[in-house]
């Protein structure tokens, strides 16, 4: 059997296993394709089924979580860990709470949180959880009671040496520290490791809240210098108006780039003079309202509910909002419209149409597997403070930032290179990241 024949074997069988999960045959089908030059040079990556092991999760919970609301109703939400690989180090990866939340979804960011996790150079595995739960429009005291219920299902699963959830979409600091508290009160014990992104009285790291942002823009001008370009002077287009996009946009501006335009799901705002960062975090974190009131209250920015965010002329594109975000027509639209260079600072941005065409077109193209693996880097950082009862300097833990993003860059650009694929960084971030868990799960046996 050719090596071809052998991955479509693999991915037929993981479709037949998993129905009606696209997202994650969307995420293993990218990652497949890429090891195809692996099998074809190192057929002992086959060996042990490690293939099929590595695209079934270690574990996989679904809980029920009920709680009730203001109005004294009971609701009842779906809870989710799964937990796909501990070769590395103990289970890792954030918590979403969004109503597109599903078994696939989870699945699809926990494979991806594999291969991310093992890039950052850190020991840590890959999980990823969440709930269906839509924070949108509900009070305090509903978010609080929620996330109580959610752990006290959740805590008996977690640990410092076991699992380590943190934040994603819908889970900032407010809810990990409601997360936090709730687990604390059950075990009795103040166990600082067994959360990421928590307060900074209270266990969490400088830096953490920006490190996603900061670090897919670090990766970016990592990528650029490679192409003898920088961001200084350019224009940015940043969808997104989450952690992510913020500290995107204010790193770029920062290293002397504008951005032209971000997004949140009513529409996106254009922005031809740069954002005011100060504004947006304070319409998005402080008053969480939507982006349209960005543009009420700065004069030269404009809202709009139609039309795409992606037809902006620019240089360079950061995806930080949701997976499948920008499609083939909108990469063209990009392409079109001078862009070339994109790095995806949230999880799965780009469908596989849209990857085809940077790669068609010459669109320098990093993925968010590298591109937004800050996030989670700057969370093993917090883990290393928390082990050993310390805290750094901003200044310190964002140089950590830095050379693990470098790191990640140079890592990638090898890889592709080695495997005859040279500015190829979704081959390049694939193996790289493949190889490290492949490596340690072969040297651990059949588990
Ligand atoms: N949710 C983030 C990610 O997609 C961060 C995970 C973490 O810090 O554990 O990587």
């Amino acid at each position: 059997m050719n090596v071809d024949e052998q991955v479509s074997n693999y991915y037929n069988l993981l479709l037949k296993r998993n129905a009606g999960e696209p997202e994650f045959h969307q995420a293993v089908s990218e990652v497949l394709d890429s090891l195809k030059v692996v099998l074809a040079k190192d057929p002992h990556y086959a060996d042990y089924g490690l293939i099929q092991r590595l695209c079934e999760p270690e574990r996989q919970l679904i809980f029920r979580v009920p709680w009730v609301d203001d109005k004294g109703t009971v609701q009842v939400n779906r809870g989710f860990r799964v937990q796909f690989n501990s070769a590395l180090g103990p289970y890792k990866g954030g918590l979403r709470f969004h109503p597109s939340v599903n078994l696939g979804i989870i699945k699809f960011l926990g494979f991806e949180q594999i291969f991310k996790n093992s890039l950052t150079g850190l020991p840590i595995g890959g999980a990823k959880g969440g709930s269906d739960f839509d924070p949108k429009g509900r009070s305090e005291a509903e978010i609080m009671r929620f996330c109580q219920s959610f752990m006290t299902e959740l805590f008996r699963h977690i640990g410092e040496y076991r699992d380590v959830p943190a934040g994603d979409i819908g889970v900032g600091g407010r809810e990990i520290g409601f997360l936090f508290g709730q687990y604390r009160r059950l075990v009795n014990q103040h166990e600082s490791g067994v959360l990421t992104g928590k307060g900074l009285t209270w266990g969490g790291s400088l830096v953490r809240t920006e490190a996603t942002g900061y670090g897919a823009v670090y990766l970016t001008n990592e990528m650029m210098a490679a192409h003898n370009d920088s961001l200084d002077g350019k224009r940015v287009i940043v969808s997104g108006s989450g952690n992510v996009a913020i500290y995107a946009t204010a790193k770029a501006q920062e290293l002397g780039a504008t951005v032209i335009g971000f997004s949140d799901s009513s529409g996106w705002v254009h922005t031809p003079n740069g954002v005011d960062v100060a504004k947006l975090r304070e319409i998005k974190d402080q008053r969480r309202e939507r982006v349209s009131v960005y543009a009420d209250e700065i004069k030269d920015a404009t809202f709009h509910s139609t039309g795409s965010l992606w037809s902006l002329t620019a240089d360079v594109a950061l995806p930080c909002a949701t997976q499948n975000e920008l499609n083939g027509e909108h990469a063209n639209m990009l392409a079109d419209n001078g862009v070339r260079f994109v790095a995806e600072g949230a999880n799965m941005p780009s469908t596989a149409d849209a990857i085809e065409v940077f790669r068609e077109r010459g669109i320098y193209f990093a993925p968010g597997k590298a591109a937004n693996a800050g996030g989670v880097a700057t969370s093993a950082l917090e883990m290393q403070q928390n082990a050993s009862r310390d805290s750094w300097s901003f200044d310190y833990t964002d140089s950590r930032l830095q050379t693990i993003m470098s790191n990640i860059f140079k890592s990638i650009d090898r890889t592709a290179r080695e495997y005859g694929h040279e500015g190829n960084y979704v081959v390049g971030a694939n193996i790289a990241g493949f190889r490290k868990v492949a490596d340690a799960m072969l040297a651990q046996g059949v588990i």
